[in-house]
């Protein structure tokens, strides 16, 4: 079934990090990007008329900061959705908050137009790492938000950052055991990232701050990976980890290869054998114009099908890529990746990559391309 992805571009100020489409606006700019994003909804079904593209089982509003959106925007968003497209009884209905952006009103105006998952972005609960970042929120403002969250949804998901200046490893798994025990269900643990352009690229350039370095990062990525399998959370993704029933469905919508729209600003969607960007500029995009479309041929479709299955427990399937025209037996480091136990060969068609090679996926799944 189909997944919609809306993008929110809006935040209260950049982190020193992010290179997400997401900008600091006002008022008058907000309101009309909303009726924008209401009339491309509304116009979807006349370019794309297809029956299964009318009936959707995620929503993932994502950002920016969503939660920063004044309700009613927000409550006309959703009636689009509702009025375009049949959700299904069981559907998953994320919302993208920052800590420092969530009320009870919030929250109850969420839950009562069906949203069922919040994803929180915590990135670490240690005030001098938050300050580093350019984060809004401190350490106990994120706490004082799960618990206030918890109110009102069981399937809340924490963003993490790894690599913040002044990380210590005691400090990031005592910070994931307080998440826990508030009841979090879902962790993503990213690495931290130099993007151009950012604040902490000029930052590190010029000498003043520095960062741990990779290793360091690793060693702290693989022990969060220990301890969150000590406390049930399986690893169902490189950076993404849950208990049981907790993983994000509308995510491993993109892993898997299956079809999603996407609205708003940079958003991506996946529909037929097209992947589609929309135009990251305002200008451009309230003209719709700058939208980037690519047709998959059978060549992209094998590496996006064997770079995806193997960040995550989907898999590859064989099968499929045979349709495609290659025969991934005949690729000469399969069969010693499986003789070594690092790759795992199912009992149907399936590769799955072991999750202990997670972290050096890279180099495999090169390895495994067609010539
Ligand atoms: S809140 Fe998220 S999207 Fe907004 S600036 Fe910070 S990292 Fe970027």
């Amino acid at each position: 079934m189909l997944g919609v992805y809306i993008h929110i571009p809006f935040c209260q100020r950049k982190c020193n990090y992010c290179a997400f489409s997401s900008f600091v606006c006002d008022e008058k700019e907000v309101e009309r990007y909303t009726q924008k994003l209401i009339e491309d909804i509304n116009s979807f079904h006349n370019k794309y008329p297809q029956d299964r593209y009318k009936k959707v089982d995620t929503i993932f509003i994502g950002g920016g900061t969503p939660s920063l959106l004044p309700l009613n925007h927000f409550e006309k968003i959703v009636k689009a959705l509702k009025d375009n497209f049949d959700v299904s009884d069981d559907y998953e209905f994320t919302i993208e908050c920052n800590p420092n952006s969530l009320s009870e009103e919030k929250l109850s105006c969420y839950k009562k137009n069906g949203a069922n998952r919040l994803s929180i972005g915590v990135q670490s609960l240690d005030d001098d790492e938050l300050k580093f970042a350019g984060r809004i929120h401190d350490g106990e403002g994120a706490i004082k938000t799960i618990e206030m969250a918890k109110n009102y949804f069981d399937n809340i998901s924490c963003d993490l950052l790894i690599g913040l200046k002044g990380m210590k490893k005691s400090k990031f798994l005592n910070g994931l055991d307080r998440l826990i025990s508030l009841g979090v269900k879902h962790i993503s643990a990213y690495m931290l990232q130099i993007e151009k352009g950012t604040v902490l690229e000029k930052m590190l350039k010029e000498g003043t701050e520095s960062v741990p370095d990779e290793e360091e990062c690793i060693e702290v990525y693989e022990e969060t990976t220990k301890f969150l399998a000590e406390k049930g959370f399986s690893r169902y993704e490189v950076s993404n980890f849950a208990k049981e029933g907790y993983e994000s469905r509308h995510n491993l919508k993109y892993w898997s290869g299956e079809e999603y729209v996407g609205f708003g600003l940079s958003a991506h969607g996946f529909l037929g054998d097209q992947r589609i960007a929309c135009a990251d500029r305002f200008d451009l995009y309230y003209k719709d114009e700058g939208m980037y479309c690519e047709n998959l041929g059978n060549k992209e479709k094998i590496e996006e099908h064997i770079m995806l299955g193997l960040r995550c427990k989907i898999g590859v399937d064989k099968k499929y890529l045979m349709q495609l025209g290659y025969d991934i037996d005949k690729n000469n480091s399969l069969k010693d990746f499986i003789e070594n136990g690092v790759i795992i060969s199912g009992n149907d068609s399936k590769l799955f990559l072991n999750p202990q090679f997670y972290g050096v996926n890279n180099f495999i799944i090169t390895s495994l391309l067609p010539d």
